[in-house]
């Protein structure tokens, strides 16, 4: 263990040349990052016909390169994130914005929230309708109110005031929604059966500045009832951006995620295991005759490993699992990573970086 964590360090301080050399898709002079995805759960391929697949993949990558285009371009995360779920929401393919799902009353119900991973600044509404796109209604709660967290009217009350597109509530409607909505008031089938392809969006990433953003939008559960809010739009359960850690989004069954407060404590267990390792390698650090260490670790020239961010957000899905959870996230780290970790059959899901990485994909045997 101290070994690879001295790697790691002798690797960063043998400086930025190697960072460069192998970021060819991108000549600037600093990395960014960005991981989406559209939902997790039953995705097998026997259960989507090659034409969903290629308008999946299409809306996946289209998002993905809204976002990263911003990073590319120098702007921030938080935008780079707005841009990649707006367009997600705009897509009746997933359930968020147009193609939510239905409540057990044949409404729309909508759940968004996002973190500003620079000042831990965030906002969130819960059971919204009449906003074109909820995550610039979240952003507005973030950027414009006192507040973290709105719902139903007065949340749609303050969308309104700050001027967001408004749309009838026929906009979200889709004829796979409406289908889905009767087929389990009918009793054919079990909300739980309806929704095991979620398909809620989400967004987490890095700028070239080091700052993280994290965003995640939702209908939630086809045949809610009585209010149910999801952990979409609680933060600390379904998003959380951190700079000293990193930014999540998860999708999933929701109750299981607010209990385990999946988000915060996948960033909570790096930003411990950092400086944790930190230690771990400063005791690997040569002494002078004084008795002195010979350098400090400083934490800007440290880094985990892949396998170690990787493993804790896998820990984290694993304990969710162990709970009775279902369902992924993504994540982005401070140091390039982004990455995902679920615990059902597929993701929808995406990644782009600025050492080259792009690609989007869907089935759990996927890379
Ligand atoms: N997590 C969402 C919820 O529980 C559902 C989803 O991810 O699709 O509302």
């Amino acid at each position: 263990m101290f070994k690879a964590i001295f790697a790691v360090v002798a690797a960063m301080s043998l400086g930025s040349a190697a960072v460069a050399q192998s970021g060819e898709a991108d000549s600037g002079d600093t990395r960014w990052s960005i991981a989406i995805h559209g939902g997790a759960g039953t995705i097998k391929r026997d259960k989507i016909t090659p034409e969903q697949d290629r308008d999946i993949r299409a809306a996946l990558s289209q998002a993905l390169a809204a976002g990263s285009k911003i990073l590319k371009d120098g702007g921030t995360a938080l935008d780079a994130i707005t841009a990649t779920i707006m367009v997600l929401e705009d897509n009746p393919n997933f359930n968020a914005g147009k193609g939510a799902v239905f409540t057990w009353d044949r409404t729309n119900e909508l759940d968004t929230s996002i973190m500003d991973g620079s000042d831990l600044s965030a906002g969130a509404v819960a059971g919204i309708n009449g906003t074109k796109n909820p995550i610039l209604l979240a952003r507005a709660v973030k950027d414009h109110s006192p507040h973290v967290m709105l719902s139903g009217e007065g949340a749609n009350q303050f969308s309104r005031e700050q001027g967001l597109e408004q749309v009838t509530p026929d906009y979200y409607s889709t004829p796979r929604r409406l289908q889905q909505i009767e087929a389990v008031l009918a009793k054919e089938i079990s909300a739980a059966d309806v929704d095991y392809k979620f398909g809620t969006v989400g967004a987490v990433a890095q700028d070239r500045s080091g700052n993280m953003a994290a965003g995640t939008s939702t209908g939630g559960m086809t045949g809610k009832r009585w209010g149910r809010i999801g952990d979409s739009p609680i933060i600390g359960a379904g998003t959380y951006a951190d700079n000293r850690s990193c930014a999540i989004s998860a999708t999933g069954s929701g109750e299981y995620f607010i209990r385990l407060g999946v988000a915060h404590e996948i960033c909570a267990r790096i930003r411990m295991r950092f400086s944790e390792a930190i230690k771990e390698a400063q005791l690997t650090v040569p002494k002078d005759k004084d008795d002195n260490y010979s350098y400090a670790i400083h934490a800007s020239e440290f880094q985990l490993p892949d396998e170690e961010i990787q493993q804790i957000a896998d820990d984290v899905i694993a304990e969710l699992g162990e709970l009775g959870g279902d369902g992924g996230i993504i994540y982005a780290t401070p140091w390039g990573q982004a990455g995902y970790s679920f615990n059902t059959a597929g993701m929808y899901r995406g990644r782009a970086t600025s050492e080259g990485e792009m690609g989007v994909a869907i089935y759990g045997d996927e890379e």
